[in-house]
């Protein structure tokens, strides 16, 4: 008997869908409690996307009842041979009438369920990500699939198109997780891909395999979470000429429209915290930070051996907060100068001036040195002293007497603990400074008192604020040679600068 191309298609296609029945019968949902070996036996069906084709997906939409997932998903439903899944931690209340074929696929853990694998729900090789409101146009989906699939460039990975009359802008976009900080800029004007989509809604389209490669792949708002995955993949973006219409909508009361930009505002929130994001630069040079107001706790805990968390964890000191410790600084500097108390920079804070003229960028708190018999002069110091209770002055800065020994503390504020160490020297008969509390540290020696006489201005942390003189052999002496050309961080035996991919040479 002879077979036909057709037939032996057709034979081909009857054997795949057996193959995904097959699959989801043994998937993890689907395997009785007591099966011990579900979890091997369904190994090879773990990304059972294969299908051609494109699964939509609904994944951001408003909570609460504003929103158009019904009809969006009857719209997408109704292309043949689209499925579509609408993806969400609660079903939507009050309940939707949802098309036949549209599954709701729940994302949020329940200690009476599997876990959910949004990941094995998806057939096709390609997925949609569609936003609220967006209505189908026969054929754009394949288009996108097609562009995707044409590209010549391998990074690119995803395609979008807008949805509704206005074109989002296609921006450039770095995120650098060791500052904390996503860029955006003005998308190289030659290129025909980007980084990110900012001002309108899109409709993003991806291999399903990329899309469920990234360790956040559904997280709202998903056109952000998936450009800054992207950008730590170097994967591009390429925006296509056409779009999906946008259903009109009835206008929202005021109310609404605050709970719903309010919501929004949120989410984009939450998903900075959990990418480590406390500071976004935008396309116009605008600086949004995320963190360190002076009523929120310091970003990190206390620090054992000299080495913050976030040095553990490869990042260096978050951007809010060496703003939050520049401006403290600078707060300090400007008391002590107008109470003329004699003070120098001390430690990390002179080799960070020296170098870059800044705090050193995994640096984690200011040290000032003073001469103790100026004390007094100070008002909130000699406040501190007289009472011997911390003080919060006019603004908002907390100054405190060390409980770990002889010196004092200026804090961002009674909440946030960023702070500045002031610690006294004073002369020994034999012209050396010296203080009363050594907390061991390799910086931590007696000094000639030449060095202060006369104090020296250096740049640091915006302002001119006073150094020893001859601030590279006061930095030898303390620190040892090379100290200002070889950075480190400060307890190497803990973990060290060369461990860190470095991104820009270290200045
Ligand atoms: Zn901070
Ligand atoms: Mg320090």
């Amino acid at each position: 008997m002879r077979i036909t191309p057709c037939q032996a298609a057709l034979a081909a296609a009857i054997a795949l869908n057996l193959l995904v029945l097959l699959c989801s019968l043994l998937a993890p949902t689907a395997a009785p409690p007591s099966s011990s070996s579900s979890s091997s036996s369904s190994s090879s069906c773990r990304h059972p996307a294969a299908l051609p084709g494109v699964t939509v997906i609904l994944r951001d939409f408003p909570d609460g009842p504003n929103h158009d997932v019904a009809a969006t998903a009857r719209s997408f439903s109704s292309l043949p041979g689209v499925p579509v899944l609408v993806a969400t931690e609660v079903a939507p209340y009050p309940p939707v009438p949802l098309p036949a074929g549209v599954t709701v696929l729940p994302l949020r853990p329940q200690p009476h369920r599997p876990p959910p694998r949004p990941d094995s729900a998806v057939r096709t090789l390609h997925v949609a990500l569609v936003p609220d409101g967006a209505r189908a146009v026969p054929g754009l989906l394949r288009r996108m699939r097609d562009a995707l699939e044409a590209s010549s460039d391998a990074t690119t990975k995803v395609v979008a198109a807008a949805v509704g009359t206005l074109r989002p802008r296609c921006l450039a976009l770095d995120v650098d997780i060791k500052a904390w900080t996503a860029r955006y800029g003005h998308a190289d004007p030659g290129a025909d891909t980007c980084g990110a989509l900012d001002g309108a809604p899109a409709v993003l389209l991806l291999r399903t395999r990329d899309l469920f490669s990234l360790p956040f792949p559904l997280t709202r708002p998903v056109a952000t979470s998936v450009s800054l995955q992207a950008a730590l993949r170097g994967w591009r973006l390429r925006l296509l000429p056409d779009s999906f219409p946008l259903a009109p909508r009835p206008p929202l009361s005021p109310h609404e429209q605050w709970k719903a930009q309010n919501s929004l505002e949120k989410q984009r929130r939450t998903l900075l915290e959990l990418f480590g994001i406390k500071l976004e630069v935008l396309a116009d040079g605008q600086r949004r930070w995320h963190g360190c107001a002076k009523d929120t706790p310091r970003c990190f805990g206390t620090i054992h051996a000299q080495t913050p968390q976030y040095l553990l964890a490869g990042r260096w000191t978050p951007p809010c907060c060496l703003r939050a410790l520049r401006a403290t600084a600078r707060h300090v500097v400007a008391e002590l100068e107008a109470a003329g108390v004699r003070y120098w920079l001390e430690g990390g804070s002179l080799l960070g001036a020296v170098r870059l003229g800044d705090i050193i960028p995994w640096d984690y708190d200011v040290d000032l040195g003073l001469y103790r018999d100026d004390l007094p002069k100070c008002r909130w110091l000699a406040a501190v002293l007289a009472t011997g209770r911390p003080l919060e002055d006019p603004e908002g800065f907390f100054w405190e007497k060390a409980a770990e020994g002889e010196f004092f503390r200026v804090h961002f504020s009674r909440t946030n603990r960023l702070h500045v160490d002031l610690w006294p020297f004073y002369a020994r008969p034999d012209g050396l400074m010296t203080k009363d509390t050594w907390l061991g540290h390799r910086q931590d020696v007696e000094f000639p008192e030449s060095f202060l006489v006369p104090l020296v201005p250096v740049a640091f942390a915006g302002i001119a604020a006073k150094a020893p003189n001859d601030p590279r052999a006061f930095l030898e002496l303390k620190f040892g040679p090379g100290a200002i050309e070889n950075p480190e961080y400060p307890n190497p035996g803990v973990r060290r600068l060369a461990q860190d991919a470095q991104r820009e040479p270290p200045r």
